[in-house]
């Protein structure tokens, strides 16, 4: 009898560890939260950026909210998944063009008048041109309520609510700023989640992303393109970024196509300065990744015009980036980006 219960006992005493163990699984799931391909707009896209959530079933991978660039609308995306601006923990940046950068006051906007707490803003410290100009992601952030405060709009806001920063949004922005260097290094943590950097081009300052979690890790390239700047090289992609990216679960990167970038032979203005989906296509393959989603895409999948640029042939499909990517050899899951496009692991 004795022995019963004790074994009764221990059987439920295994269960109870259990459950929650089954229930509170990792997981991670990385949206496309715009893929408009540089600054003009298309077709409703939003502009540049992904959103990271980290979590457990219990919440539903959202324990811990990343958004990397911020373009235009992307707060508008972050509603459709239903996250808003005071969630976000972080916000990181991997360079100072509008298009991944526009969206950031409408964000720190309504966090400062729903009295959200401060958030990280991660990003490169100032960096210098040979050309004479400093590309500043700090004075970016630090500036972003300047026009609100110009308006009236801060005073006349605070004045209703006390709860408010006198200072405006950029009150509640903690800068964090790095040096990228061409190995990774940690540029925020928290708990299980782990941000890195690594230098990657572009232009001055920028720098690409991975976040690593118990669910799995995600590379997020930006812009980066090689460090030699026109053809004959070995690759449109960046050395350090395949670096950061060894073992990484997911590839998120800007693309271009072929019929356009490097590989076409045209004239290559800004194409060079990015990475063509062919190339990243050897590269997931390099790396073993299991996931390319590709975003920014130039062109946007149904535009005739690249730029001031017709596009050979009309317009591009789904299909013909994802052929671009195929004919690399790369064999592994191409999701070829469209806005809230999202992979989560382990996948369900
Ligand atoms: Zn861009």
């Amino acid at each position: 009898m004795i022995k019963t219960a004790f074994a009764v006992t221990a059987f439920f005493l295994a269960a109870m560890a259990a459950a929650p163990m089954a229930e509170a699984a990792p997981c991670l799931i990385v949206t496309l939260t715009g893929t408009q391909g540089g600054p003009p707009a298309f077709n409703g896209l939003a502009g540049a950026g992904t959103l990271v959530r980290y979590g457990d079933d219990s919440n539903n991978c959202g324990a811990v909210k990343l958004q990397f660039d911020a373009g235009r609308g992307t707060n508008m995306r972050l509603s459709q998944v239903g996250v808003t601006p005071v969630q976000l923990n972080a916000i990181f940046f991997t360079h100072m063009h509008s298009d991944h950068t526009e969206g950031f006051a409408d964000i720190m906007q309504l966090r400062w008048h729903r009295k959200g707490p401060k958030v990280d803003v991660v990003c490169s410290s100032d960096a210098v041109s040979p050309l004479g100009f400093t590309i500043s992601c700090k004075k970016f952030v630090l500036h972003i309520g300047d026009p609100f405060i110009q308006s009236g709009e801060i005073a006349q806001r605070h004045s209703e609510d006390k709860g408010r920063l006198p200072g405006g949004p950029a009150e509640l922005a903690n800068v964090i700023t790095f040096e990228p260097k061409d190995e990774p290094q940690v540029v925020w943590s928290s708990g299980d989640v782990k941000v890195s950097a690594i230098r990657s081009y572009h232009i001055a300052g920028h720098a690409s992303y991975r976040v690593d979690t118990p669910a799995g890790g995600v590379v997020i390239g930006g812009d980066a393109s090689n460090d030699v700047l026109a053809p004959p090289r070995a690759t449109s992609t960046s050395d350090q970024f395949e670096k950061l990216a060894k073992g990484a679960d997911i590839i998120v990167h800007s693309a271009t196509h072929p019929v356009l970038g490097p590989e076409s032979g045209l004239p290559q203005d800004n194409f060079n300065r990015q990475s063509s989906a062919l190339d990243l296509g050897a590269m997931a393959k390099r790396v073993g990744a299991k996931y390319l989603m590709l975003t920014h895409l130039s062109p946007p999948i149904g535009d005739d015009l690249a730029g001031d640029r017709r596009v050979p042939g009309g317009p591009l499909t789904e299909a013909a980036y994802r052929k671009a990517v195929e004919m690399s050899g790369f064999t592994g899951i191409i999701v070829v980006g469209t806005d809230l496009a999202s992979v989560r692991l382990p996948a369900k």
